[in-house]
């Protein structure tokens, strides 16, 4: 696990841990410090306790990077739940279109059922005045 592959293997998977770190990859638990340096000082940063900002084998952190990174996050969580609740709105206004959809075909096809006995009761009517003239 010492050899050059292996370290740069776990600097790539120290780079992809997204957020506020919990754990470095040698299994400890990482705290929070505040930085004494000349370069930065004051700023909080997370930090393996077998680490340092130069060790690269174990996770160091600035903490106002993991914050962007958690924020980016939910951003993008809140941007996909808010999307998907555009979405349901979007399906059941769908539905209750379709519905109405249904309802006036029913109502359409009521109509021409109507239409059709109105036109058989007035070729009916046409018919008997025809007769009453002829036979009268
Ligand atoms: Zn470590």
């Amino acid at each position: 696990m010492s050899s050059v592959n292996s370290s740069s293997t776990t600097r790539d998977r120290l780079a992809k841990q997204r957020g506020i770190p919990t754990r470095c990859n040698c299994g400890e638990a990482v705290n929070r410090f505040t930085s004494k340096t000349i370069q930065n000082p004051g700023r909080l940063f997370h930090c393996c306790p077998l680490g340092s900002q130069k060790d690269k084998t174990h996770l160091f952190k600035w903490t106002d990077k993991s914050v962007v990174e958690e924020i980016e996050d939910f951003q993008d969580l809140f941007d996909v739940r808010a999307g998907e609740a555009m979405m349901t709105r979007h399906e059941s206004r769908i539905q209750e279109m379709e519905d109405a959809m249904c309802h006036y075909e029913e109502k359409t096809s009521e109509c021409i059922r109507e239409l059709r006995g109105i036109k058989a009761l007035f070729v009916c009517c046409l018919v008997m005045v025809f007769l009453y003239h002829i036979y009268a």
